[in-house]
């Protein structure tokens, strides 16, 4: 476990983790990074005009008062809470506190590359399971594979890019298994988009605190409207945020952003309309995808995984030469794409752009 700062393999390129490559052009319609098409509440806009008077000093009040309400939000002790520049970057934290070159990452395959990324930095091995035919966590798999040198397991939920759930009865099975060394972290960046979920999903952020390894990791990229702005946060017992507390880069999250997530707490009714465009938008491109006979993965996010019948790379470079941007890869699984929903515009082109690609049987 680490107590102090390490710097170990920061300067090399870490692999497996490939971004999408960058937009030939400024028209290129991104359906690649699972943003909210439609930008933030109109308060958060009205945050963020506001706050720009703040940006000759570092962040301090705005940071403590987005703590604190972060902490009221969920009903839980502020020492609970650490904010960072996006959850990546908490997720940073964590993969710098609880990994080190002799510990392992477990993770699902497919999954969100974010954390396979971090491990690497502190040069911890990834150890991937593959998601059940139902494209949950396959947690019993998963338990197989830990061992004394598991340091983290990261469970999605809803995952990318499956948009699909795994139960809270089977995580909490889970993690009661667990080795004392081993810290979960489970990441609902998705978690808003939940709202039409079976009961068999929950969130873990729990104020009855009962876990003391888990992270639960949130952010304001996804329904919030808010990726640019690079704000997200971990709810956690307070001895591990002390421990990823070493590793976060100070005053990184800046006024303007905090300010911005102070208002996107207060319009939780905006955010609740924001959630159902995203239902109505979801239900749109099953309906379009089953007059086609494609089969997309039922999703619980804000985008969707899709069996296009060929080589995903095939009908990802399709759409980039047709302006659209769709992806990254995932190898595990080589005939699905993400598509991450657009405006109802952009999606009846994305629409038009398959409608080109060249007939084949659906088997
Ligand atoms: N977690 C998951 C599961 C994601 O899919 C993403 C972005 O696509 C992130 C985290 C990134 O969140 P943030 O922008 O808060 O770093």
């Amino acid at each position: 476990m680490a107590t102090g700062l390490r710097f170990t393999n920061l300067a090399r390129p870490a692999p497996g983790y490939v971004e999408p490559p960058l937009a030939p052009s400024e028209s290129l319609l991104r359906l690649d990074r699972n943003e909210n098409a439609y930008g933030p509440a109109a308060k958060v806009i009205t945050a963020i005009m506001n706050s720009t008077a703040k940006v000759s000093r570092y962040s301090r009040s705005e940071t403590e008062s987005l703590t604190d309400s972060i902490a009221r939000f969920h009903g839980v002790h502020r020492d609970r809470v650490l904010l960072g520049a996006g959850s990546t970057d908490v997720f940073r934290m964590a993969s710098q506190a609880f990994l080190s070159p002799k510990q392992s990452l477990i993770v699902a395959d497919p999954t969100y590359g974010g954390p396979e990324y971090y491990a690497r930095f502190s040069g911890a091995s990834v150890i991937k399971v593959p998601l059940t035919p139902e494209f949950a966590h396959d947690l019993a798999a998963m338990h197989v594979r830990v061992s004394s040198g598991t340091g983290l397991a990261y469970i999605c939920n809803p995952n990318n890019p499956t948009g699909t759930l795994t139960s809270r009865e089977q995580i909490t099975k889970f993690i009661s298994a667990l080795p004392a060394t081993c810290v979960v972290v489970v990441d609902e960046a998705y978690h808003e988009y939940t709202a039409d979920a079976a009961q068999a999903y929950g969130t873990f952020i729990d104020p009855t605190q009962r876990y003391d390894r888990l992270i639960v990791l949130r952010t304001f990229s996804k329904a919030h409207g808010m990726a640019g702005l690079r704000l997200g946060y971990a709810v956690a017992p307070p001895e591990l945020l002390e421990q990823m507390r070493g590793f976060a880069l100070k005053d990184c999250v800046n006024p303007i952003s905090a300010q911005a997530g102070l208002a996107a707490l207060e319009s939780q009714d905006a955010l609740r309309d924001s959630v159902v465009r995203n239902e109505d938008d979801r239900q749109e491109f099953f309906n379009e995808a089953t007059g086609r006979m494609l089969k997309p993965i039922d999703s619980h996010a804000n985008f969707v995984f899709m069996d296009v019948l060929r080589p995903a790379q095939v009908a990802m470079q399709h759409f980039q030469q047709h302006g659209i941007q769709l992806g990254p890869k995932f190898p595990s699984m080589p005939n699905h794409v993400r598509i991450s929903f657009g405006t109802p515009e952009e999606m009846t082109e994305f629409w038009r752009v398959w409608d080109l690609l060249p007939t084949v049987d659906p088997m």
